[in-house]
């Protein structure tokens, strides 16, 4: 039998109220505390003074909080309602203070299970959950970090393993999706749950994890809501008891108030998925997606007397999934483009490719010569036939080479650093005509190549420098032949000039006549002065006109050539000149132009000649005809006394005849002479003598003539190295044309000198002398000065031959005459040697 207690019931609640824990027990609906322990009123911040009152006295503070509401359940229901961290706030130490307890609303039952008393146990865990509160921010905020670190990461990765991220993506948001639907299941299982029983209902309320609420009534009065709830829709409890409308007054506008009559209405309950609300937390409206439930709450009767809410949080699974959604959508964009890029590229490529080949095509079929040099080390990458043709090389021997690889010659010639000045970009590069040299591929002997030569550089699509494009063309043949063409045209130039040809030319269109200088010359006009064409003709001597201008009309009429003789008078000077005359009708030239050009050369000199060679023959033949008519008179007289030879007329007849025979003799040997002068016939028989002597002994028909003196001056020892009889001819010659010029002289003064290596001799009359513009034709040949009116007979070759032999022996000869002063006559000759 059991054994009578010690303790009194007030001495065990003493007892209890020791606890450490707080303890406190309380009565009735209205929760009056019976008994708050000193750890109890620690923590509610109250003293002893408390017990006996209700607790809404008590702590008038927790008026607006859960707590008073959860005992009076108790209560009536007498369900223990059992949490942890149940955040409160109290009134301790005068100021409102924030409070989690773990705490236990027992209730204490009767043998007949009716609630008699409530015990409350709780236990201060503010500092526990502060702590983890801080450590779950904190932990929130590293998490965020690493998401975005790790965001980060994927994004700077996200180029290079496109696809595989993708995928990862795909899973993520594949898992993502299943952690979706298994919280969907899990509230529509706990919705379910909650709907299955209300008490079950009223314990969730408090504690569960998803945001629950009740609202009573059709104006929808907040009749509970847990902290999950008041913390989704940024408020306090402050709003229980007011219509929804009132609490949260930012739905206004919103879908929710309509579901909500809705489901009131049709009594049937609404299930919204990630649905989006705007909700005012920390003073802003936030965006904040739920997955709900609306289950309607009805009476026994089946009719909706409320509505509970049930809702789970999903906006960060929203944000997540909308930021991989995001993510994903940039990442196929940037995929999308990497395609269209890689698209671009390849078609770009195929592109290049193409116009590669085009330009190898274009290259290939030019006929031009043409060689594409890559990069600095100039590597052949593209030729033409034309130009292995013009190398002498096969395509093979050639591509992927250097040039001078190919061509080492090249090395000491311009082109290898006019391709590097091309490709650093000094630009393109064109010269004509300039030469170049390749060695032969067998033989090495050097060929050489006249070229028009383009170079210019070769650009990438970025429009950097990569090679040179050289085309050649090979103009050696067109440089030969135009270089000899300027040959012959230097070749004719030298021979005109040399010739003394005057030039002309007139473009018959235009009638332009271009005269050269030395044709301006011959007409006697300045250098500088034009000639026009008139001049050729007004120039020509009046009988010779008429003449001159038939012949070149009647050349240009039949396209002909003329080519004549006549006489001009000189422009400025009024010479008389005789010109030959060519001219021809040259036919159209590459312009489309006849041209008439022609040739005049001064014949003056030749014309005089001929002219003397006239005279010489009709005084030469005059000449002969004197001494034969003489002899054949001598003969004739002979002939009528060859019977009576002694007759005292024979020998005066014979001399005569001799004389006669004589001269004539005399007159053959000058032509003679002239002749073998002219053909350089004229051989010296060299020999030293005295001149002196010479002199004495010549010219014995003249001292026996006795007309004239011949005194000998001078140094009369002095020897001479020459041929004695031709000196002797040409001192006759001198002594004859005194006597014979200047009859009247009687003294001739034959004079010797010494001029060291020659000497000279000098033949000197006091004739008529002779005037100064005859004195330098008078060595000429057929030359013979007119004395107006005097008659002398002569050939005018005497004084021709002469000069010829004087000059053979390295002499000279020469005149010193005036009019009226007489003449000196004079020639040198080689001294004896030693
Ligand atoms: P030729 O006496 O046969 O005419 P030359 O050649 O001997 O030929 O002389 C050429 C000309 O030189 C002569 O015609 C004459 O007019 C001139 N001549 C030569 N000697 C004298 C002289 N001593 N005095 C003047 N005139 C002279």
């Amino acid at each position: 039998m059991p054994r009578e207690r010690r303790l009194k019931d007030n001495q065990i609640i003493q007892i209890l109220c020791r606890s450490d824990d707080a303890v406190a027990i309380y009565t009735g609906e209205e929760i009056l505390i019976e008994v708050a322990n000193p750890a109890m009123q620690a923590a509610w911040g109250r003293d002893a003074s408390v017990i006996g009152l209700t607790l809404s006295e008590a702590l008038p503070e927790i008026e607006d909080q859960p707590f008073l509401g959860m005992l009076q359940e108790v209560w009536r229901t007498g369900i223990d309602n059992v949490g942890t961290a149940i955040p409160a706030e109290l009134l301790v130490d005068g100021k409102l203070q924030h409070y989690y307890f773990d705490y236990a609303y027992r209730a204490v039952k009767d043998e007949n299970g009716q609630v008699y008393a409530i015990f409350h146990t709780a236990r201060d865990v503010t500092e526990k959950v502060n702590d983890r509160e801080e450590l779950k921010v904190a932990r929130e905020r590293e998490e965020l970090l690493e998401r975005e670190q790790a965001l980060n990461e994927e994004l700077a990765a996200a180029n290079e393993e496109l696809f595989a991220t993708n995928e990862d993506l795909s899973a993520a948001q594949e898992r993502l999706r299943i952690l979706n639907q298994e919280l969907e299941d899990r509230v529509d299982e706990r919705t379910a749950e909650l709907s299955r029983s209300e008490s079950r209902l009223r314990y969730l309320l408090s504690d569960a994890p998803v945001a629950i609420a009740v609202l009573r009534g059709r104006e929808l009065i907040v009749e509970s809501a847990n902290k999950m709830v008041l913390n989704a829709w940024g408020k306090t409890d402050e709003i229980i008891g007011k219509t929804l409308p009132e609490a949260i007054p930012e739905l206004d506008g919103q879908e929710f108030l309509g579901i909500l009559d809705a489901v009131y209405t049709e009594g049937e309950p609404f299930y919204g998925s990630e649905v989006k609300a705007l909700l005012r937390q920390n003073g802003r409206l936030e965006e904040v997606y739920f997955n709900f439930v609306y289950q309607p709450i009805k009476d026994e009767a089946g009719k909706t007397n409320g509505i509970m809410i049930t809702a789970s949080i999903v906006t960060e699974q929203v944000f997540g999934r909308n930021q991989v959604q995001h993510l994903n959508e940039e990442l196929i964009a940037i995929n999308e483009e990497l395609n269209e890029s890689q698209d671009l590229l390849m078609s770009t490529n195929l592109d290049l490719k193409a116009s590669e080949m085009r330009l190898d095509k274009i290259i290939s079929e030019l006929p031009v010569p043409v060689v594409v040099l890559m990069g600095p080390d100039q590597i052949i990458a593209t030729t033409n036939e034309a130009l292995l043709k013009y190398w002498d090389r096969t395509k093979e021997e050639v591509t992927g080479k250097t040039m001078l690889q190919v061509f080492p010659e090249l090395k000491s010639q311009p082109y290898p650093d006019l391709w590097k000045r091309v490709l650093a970009g000094e630009g393109s590069v064109a010269s004509i005509e300039i030469p170049v040299t390749y060695k032969d591929k067998l033989e090495g002997t050097e060929r050489s190549f006249y070229i028009d030569y383009h170079c210019q550089a070769l650009t990438d699509l970025g429009g950097n420098n990569v090679g040179v494009i050289s085309t050649i063309l090979d103009v050696t043949e067109k440089v030969r032949s135009r270089k000899q063409i300027e040959k012959a045209e230097a070749q004719l130039r030298l021979a005109i000039e040399s010739s003394e040809l005057g030039t002309w030319y007139i473009d018959v269109i235009t009638r332009e006549f271009k005269p050269s200088r030395r044709l301006k010359q011959i007409f006697g006009f300045y250098e500088e002065e034009d000639m026009l064409y008139d001049a050729t003709t007004n120039q020509i001597l009046d009988e010779y006109r008429q003449l001159v201008t038939e012949a070149v009309d009647h050349a240009i009429l039949n396209g002909t050539s003329y080519d004549m003789e006549y006489p001009i008078k000189g422009f400025r000077d009024g010479a008389i000149r005789w010109v030959r005359a060519t001219g021809k009708l040259y036919g159209e030239d590459a312009n489309g132009h006849a041209s008439f050009s022609g040739t005049v050369q001064n014949i003056t000199q030749r014309k005089l000649e001929e002219q003397r060679k006239d005279d010489f023959l009709s005084i030469a033949s005059h000449e002969l005809k004197t001494p034969i008519t003489t002899l054949k008179g001598a003969l004739q007289l002979l002939n009528r006394y060859k019977d009576n030879l002694s007759s005292a007329i024979v020998p005066r007849l014979i001399e005569q005849a001799n004389g006669s025979v004589e001269k004539i003799t005399n007159l053959i040997d000058d032509l003679l002479n002239t002749t073998r002068t002219n053909e350089g016939q004229l051989h010296l028989n060299l020999s030293t003598f005295i001149v002196s002597k010479l002199l004495d002994d010549c010219c014995q028909h003249v001292r026996i003539g006795g007309k004239h003196d011949l005194i000998v001056q001078g140094d009369l020892q002095l020897e001479v190295e020459a041929d004695e009889a031709r000196i002797d001819q040409v001192v006759v010659n001198l002594v004859n044309n005194a006597t014979k010029y200047a009859p009247d002289s009687r003294k001739i003064y034959l004079l010797i000198e010494d001029l060291g290596h020659l000497a000279r001799v000098s033949v000197r009359d006091s004739g008529p002398g002779i005037p100064e513009e005859k004195i330098p034709h008078l060595f000429d040949r057929y030359y013979r000065a007119d004395y107006g009116g005097a008659q002398y007979s002569g050939l005018g070759l005497g004084l021709y031959i002469s000069a010829e032999i004087i000059k053979r022996h390295n002499g000279e000869i020469g005149v010193e005459s005036k009019p009226g002063e007489g003449s000196t006559f004079w020639f040198t000759v080689p001294k004896k040697v030693g």
